[in-house]
């Protein structure tokens, strides 16, 4: 039987909800929902589930991931409610659950330790470049060697065991049965929605958002792989270089126009705005503008002197790869394809 916490909205105001025990129960803001169907209705039965503190079905639901928070459901919701921000509140929550390490929550909830992580995380950058006596091609060397390992180790260490915990609540603990063809199947489907996020195209008058994060996506992992793979800072291949422009312009000019809309809330969606947020927007345009100037002053042989800004973009790196990929909003993007490809499972059960 499931246990009802009263308290469970206390804990979940922690992670971003506001409002939603104003809710009457009047199902607009799922009338309106142009992603909920029959089969998986909501906002209202999340709103109903968190007012009741039902942690272990929302635990095991993978609704809150098939919102694309488009904020259609706040701006009708008649007692301001705000569905749309508890969806999006109950994302932060899974994702701290899912969480083996426990930090997640704890980055999630408190600004100050979140802030004391990124300062930890420069400081080792400069402890280290120090240790070298500021030797750029050392901390270079250095610096390309981090961006393996650290993708290898929190994939294996942090991500993977995650999105089996996530398996776990949703899939196994509810007892649905899946075959092995089917979870071969709807491989597929886990890849399109992983890299084209079409879910969204759903909502209404979404289309410009949808591209912009379909660039963004594209822009992030081909930076990734010209960075890492094709050594984009010590290329001297003509192509290389002007690809790593190409992606790390996309990247600072679609997240500035997502922070310059955060910062005036003219849209449902960017009316509440958690330091995750922030931290995921702003960490994302450093790493697209940082890495623009550091090739920039490669090209104009002025890195030598100017080592400082190589520095600055490694304590970029560092923090957004051992904090924002593994503990933050990054996830999400993990976690919404999975729910897309868990729900598929679910439906082939049905
Ligand atoms: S529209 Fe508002 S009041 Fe009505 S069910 Fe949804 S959250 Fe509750
Ligand atoms: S924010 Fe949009 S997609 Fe999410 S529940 Fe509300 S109306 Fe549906």
């Amino acid at each position: 039987m499931a246990s009802i916490d009263p308290k469970f909205g206390e804990a979940l105001k922690a992670y971003g909800a506001i409002d939603f025990n104003a809710c009457y129960n009047c199902g607009t803001c799922t009338a309106v929902c142009s992603l909920s169907t029959p089969e998986d209705s909501f906002p209202r039965e999340m709103v109903r589930c968190s007012v009741l503190g039902l942690e272990d079905d929302l635990k095991s639901s993978l609704k809150p991931w098939l919102c694309y928070y488009c904020g259609e459901c706040s701006a009708h919701c008649p007692q301001t409610a705000n569905p749309g921000e508890l969806m999006m509140s109950l994302r932060r929550w899974l994702t701290s659950k899912y969480d083996w390490t426990g930090l997640s929550g704890l980055l999630y909830k408190s600004l100050p330790i979140s802030i004391v992580a990124f300062l930890l995380a420069a400081i080792g950058v400069i402890v280290f470049a120090f240790n070298t006596a500021f030797n750029l091609e050392t901390i270079m060397h250095a610096g390309h060697n981090f961006e393996m390992i650290a993708i290898g180790s929190v994939f294996t260490l942090i991500l993977l065991p995650n999105i089996i915990r996530m398996w776990w609540f949703v899939i196994i603990k509810p007892g649905i049965k899946v075959s092995f063809i089917t979870y071969l199947k709807s491989t597929w489907d886990l890849l399109v929605h992983m890299f084209t996020q079409k879910r969204s195209l759903g909502c209404d008058n979404n289309q410009f958002r949808w591209f912009e994060h379909l660039i963004l996506v594209l822009g992030y992992l081909l930076l990734l792989f010209t960075t890492v793979f094709l050594d984009w800072f010590s290329s001297q291949n003509l192509f290389i270089i002007i690809l790593g422009y190409v992606e790390s312009a996309i990247i600072f000019v679609v997240t500035f126009d997502f922070v310059r809309s955060r910062i005036k809330k003219n849209k449902e969606i960017s009316k509440f705005s958690q330091p995750s947020d922030w931290f995921f927007v702003i960490w994302l345009l450093l790493m697209g503008l940082t890495a623009l100037i550091v090739r920039a002053f490669i090209d104009l042989d002025l890195l030598q002197h100017n080592i400082w800004i190589y520095l600055l973009h490694m304590i970029v790196l560092v923090q957004w790869a051992l904090i924002i990929v593994p503990f933050g909003k990054w996830t999400h993007f993990l976690y919404r394809s999975f729910a897309m490809y868990f729900a598929k499972l679910i439906e082939a059960d049905r």
